[in-house]
């Protein structure tokens, strides 16, 4: 069944405030993973657009600055409200041009907009310290400015939730703001243009430019000194690319990068609990989350028990379109995608695991892949290195805590581990040398509002959320007095 998009959803680039349609730009397709319909033909921003939301961003910047933050904040907050308002039309829009199942959508829609209420609320408590010279011979005044223009490149996956938890703190801090979505999901980018628009946010200071070629708009933001940071959610091989090229202008940086999440089951875990807290860490988003499970490590004398339990809730899950009643898995966001999961499936096979479910493309029309299990994963096969971004779980053994730990940390990515069991000294033990930014203890999900979001070694650095993510706008300023 064919799908159609909301009305009225923007397909023009946002430019000082309002919606542009240049009849000279090119404009690219928009497609729904799940059919390869055509949803939508958008602008394509150039590099001079770039410049020009740049120019605009500089202009608006001091005055923003200096409004009070109480009026930042009621905008945030109004930009909230509409989001909420809206979250229908969102969610749709989200579920189309990204494949996740609506419920998902919704889901995604409020912990979206929710950093919009959060930093609304951070924008009034930006604060500052005062402190005494040890000699005694002045004061030291500490205060908290905004960073100046940022760019944001967002990816596909989470395309409201990345960029808001981006927009929110940027504009708390008092700063203007540059965003670059992902090719693949601009619409639920460009809705949210309109929400600004109405909520009242002042010409310039926020930019949604989407592009074919992401290299050519952003390249010359970060050689212009006037840009002063880039915060970046994607691939490590693109964040590794985003630094070198802020370098020579020394511009600040943020980089939510890829993960390869371990999922630790302890012998004496709750294991109902654990496979509730497998198939959210796993499933959530379809695997296509950096915060995925990749590798489940489990204690040898249950792992046959975990893994059969996690066939059956793998293998009864249906794919469909997103907005398909009963719908629990959408399509990948492209074949290509798809072809690189199912490249890591078929080399682990040939490598001696064994498939328990899935490991099949169907025919027929969109991304899709089915969930799959495999376990008796063998220590050098590819896809316990690299991030798979797909529903596939991979089940490994171990005898020992220590055992345990080091696999878990044989990884260069850093963002997120997982671990279940009964024992609070183990949890507590284990989650100290886990090497990442965030442990999940008992819990498949992680993510919250409130808690500091990022990850460490190849998972990138800088942290969102939270009262740590507005920091990542603010410059520290100290006058003597
Ligand atoms: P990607 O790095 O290919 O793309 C991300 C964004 O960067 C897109 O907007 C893309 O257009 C842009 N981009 C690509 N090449 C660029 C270049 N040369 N210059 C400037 N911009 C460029 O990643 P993806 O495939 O869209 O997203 C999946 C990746 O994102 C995964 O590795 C995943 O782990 C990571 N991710 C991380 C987090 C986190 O918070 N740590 C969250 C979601 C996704």
């Amino acid at each position: 069944m064919t799908h159609a998009l909301p009305v009225g959803v923007p397909t023009g680039m946002w430019l000082g405030g309002k919606q542009i349609e240049p009849e000279d730009r090119a404009r690219f397709p928009v497609l729904d993973p799940a059919t390869g319909e055509i949803l939508a033909e958008v602008v394509d921003a150039e590099a001079a657009d770039g410049l020009q939301a740049l120019d605009l961003a500089v202009a608006a910047q001091d005055d923003w600055a200096a409004t009070a933050p109480r009026v930042r904040s009621e905008i945030l907050r109004t930009a909230f409200d509409l989001v909420v308002e809206r979250a229908e039309t969102f969610a749709r829009v989200i579920s189309m041009e990204m494949g996740k199942p609506l419920p998902e959508a919704r889901g995604e829609v409020s912990y979206g907009a929710e950093f919009l209420r959060w930093f609304a609320e951070e924008a009034v408590r930006i604060g500052g310290r005062t402190t005494s010279s040890p000699s005694g011979s002045g004061r030291i005044l500490v205060t908290k400015e905004p960073v100046g223009p940022v760019l944001a490149i967002t990816p596909w996956n989470f395309p409201l939730a990345m960029a808001t938890r981006k927009i929110g703190p940027a504009l708390a801090a008092g700063c203007p703001i540059i965003v670059k979505p992902a090719a693949e999901t601009p619409l639920t980018m460009l809705l949210l243009g309109r929400v600004f628009a109405d909520a009242g946010l002042p010409d310039g200071l926020l930019s949604i430019l989407p592009t074919t070629d992401a290299a050519a708009l952003t390249g010359p933001l970060l050689a212009d000194p006037r840009l002063r940071k880039v915060t970046f959610t994607g691939s490590t091989g693109v964040g590794k690319l985003l630094v070198r090229q802020s370098a020579d202008n020394l511009q600040r940086t943020s980089m939510e990068l890829g993960g390869n999440a371990p999922f630790l089951v302890f012998a004496d875990a709750d294991l109902d609990a654990a496979v509730d807290g497998a198939m959210a860490a796993k499933m959530r988003n379809g695997g296509e989350a950096c915060t995925a499970a990749n590798r489940f490590l489990v204690a040898r004398e249950i792992a046959d028990e975990f893994t059969d339990r996690l066939t059956t809730r793998m293998s009864a899950l249906r794919c469909g379109h997103g907005l398909d009643a009963g719908t629990d898995v959408g399509p990948l966001i492209t074949d290509r995608q798809r072809a690189t999961v199912d490249r890591l499936v078929t080399d682990a096979v040939g490598r001696g695991a064994r498939l328990r479910t899935g490991g099949k493309i169907s025919d027929g029309p969109g991304s899709f892949y089915p969930p799959t299990v495999l376990d008796r994963v063998p220590a050098d096969a590819p896809i316990l290195r690299e991030e798979i971004f797909g529903p596939v779980a991979t089940v490994t053994t171990f005898d020992d805590e220590d055992e345990a730990i080091t696999s878990a940390n044989d990884t260069e990515y850093g963002l997120v581990a997982y671990l279940f069991t009964r024992d609070l000294d183990r949890a507590i033990r284990v989650s100290s040398a886990l090497n990442a930014g965030m442990v999940g203890v008992n819990r498949g999900v992680v993510s919250d509002v409130a808690a500091p979001f990022g990850g460490v070694k190849s998972s990138g650095f800088g942290r969102e959320g939270a009262v740590e993510g507005i920091e990542e706008y603010l410059d520290v300023k100290y006058i003597a007095l």
